[in-house]
């Protein structure tokens, strides 16, 4: 099994969390509204449309993350985009 080492970017003061896949994704998923935060702050147009719209301002962007796709899309990008080792 995958055995992830990170810093949660999402929480504050944390020391490394040593889990597995699911462990983090749990994890992650508390923290669904920070992460669409995070997208809006630092996306211009929506980076899971194959041809996105660009958004007309942050309000619109953040309810196309939080209506538009799966939470699980939302965690995933999250998980895959943290920096993070494998521990083996
Ligand atoms: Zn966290
Ligand atoms: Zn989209």
């Amino acid at each position: 099994m995958m055995t992830v080492s990170a810093k949660c970017p999402y929480c504050i003061n944390t020391k490394s969390i040593i889990s597995d896949r699911t462990g983090w994704l749990t994890h992650l998923s508390n923290h669904r509204e920070d992460i669409i935060k995070h997208l809006t702050d630092t996306t211009f147009s929506c980076v899971f449309c194959t041809y996105p719209e660009p958004s007309a301002n942050q309000k619109h962007m953040s309810s196309h993350y939080r209506w538009s796709h799966k939470k699980s899309i939302i965690i995933n990008w999250a998980f895959e985009n943290m920096e993070h080792q494998l521990v083996v």
